[in-house]
């Protein structure tokens, strides 16, 4: 009895009730979307989005022209799982870099999501691919991010640039970005101090930083960001232009529905998932396993 199902229940386990029904009707139709409801909620996927794909399922899925014979079940699921892709879908691709021509990307994020370990895990990717890049640390906010940043640099055997003397990170980003420049690296990548929203002094010279000097944005976000995605996320797309999204901690427990939020509010594509603490746990993002598992 869907009626029963406590919210948690795997979602799937739930949509397997429905065929288990002698008769899908309306009302197994909606009770089954009231638990996905309940489920996508708690795997963090913002209230409005979710309500959002309700409205959509109900005007797809018409169950009256659904032709005898078909599998109902199976095409209610179709139907959750592609209206879950498409939100994380924002319509056009990541600005493309191009190897051999030098890009600089700058990383924002709150302190603590994963930027820094982010910055060198997506160096060390694109240096396995032939590229050149290197790492410049223009976060003077947080004592020790540029030691961890130059550990993990030298670890990857990725030049880098910093300074503990420095306090203006816009001064460090420019005088990094040029010496990678005539070092003719093709990936400048700066990581930046992890900013509160309310902060807008520090917001304001972000945004220096990065007309000064950026090709694309890269917002990392935690997976257990939970319901403050789309507000952090916003916050960010308002200082810079925030062009892709990296998530973070994906081989935790949480499922990242954030992620839904972060694309919605910065209109920007995920591009990959950090999966663990060491450089080469990162993946490039493929929406299909990341919307499976969403759903259980
Ligand atoms: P920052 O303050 O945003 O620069 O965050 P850090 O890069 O210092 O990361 C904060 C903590 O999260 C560190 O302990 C990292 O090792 C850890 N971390 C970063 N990415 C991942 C990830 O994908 N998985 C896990 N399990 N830990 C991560």
């Amino acid at each position: 009895n869907l009626d029963h199902i406590a919210a948690g229940h795997n979602k799937r386990k739930i949509i397997q009730q429905m065929s288990n029904a002698t008769i899908i009707d309306e009302k197994v139709f909606n009770d089954c979307l009231k638990d996905i409801t309940r489920a996508l909620l708690q795997a963090d996927v913002q209230f409005m989005l979710v309500r959002d794909m309700q409205t959509n399922i109900k005007k797809i899925v018409n169950l009256d022209h659904i032709a005898a014979g078909h599998n109902k079940r199976k095409i209610i699921q179709q139907a959750i799982f592609n209206e879950l892709c498409k939100i994380l879908d924002p319509g056009k691709p990541a600005f493309s870099l191009k190897k051999g021509k030098t890009s600089v990307v700058m990383f924002v994020g709150l302190q603590g999501s994963g930027k820094t370990t982010t910055c060198t895990k997506y160096a060390y990717y694109h240096q396995k691919k032939g590229w050149k890049p290197a790492l410049v640390c223009a976060d003077t906010f947080r004592a020790g991010a540029f030691d961890q940043l130059k550990q993990n640099a030298t670890k990857a055997k990725i030049p880098f640039y910093g300074s503990y003397t420095e306090s203006d990170p816009v001064r460090i980003a420019v005088e990094g970005v040029e010496r990678f420049k005539e070092e003719n690296c093709d990936l400048i990548i700066v990581d930046t101090s992890g900013r509160h929203k309310q902060e807008a002094a520090l917001f304001e010279e972000m945004r220096q930083v990065f007309e000064a000097t950026v090709d694309l944005v890269i917002f990392v976000m935690d997976s257990s960001i939970g319901q403050a995605a789309f507000d952090q996320a916003q916050a960010f797309k308002h200082s810079v232009a925030v062009g892709a999204v990296i998530v973070t901690k994906m081989d935790g427990h949480a499922k990242g529905g954030g992620a839904l939020s972060a694309v919605a509010a910065t209109k920007s594509p995920v591009i990959f998932i950090g999966m663990g603490e060491h450089m080469n746990e990162f993946e490039v993002f493929d929406v299909k396993p990341f919307v499976s598992r969403l759903l259980g």
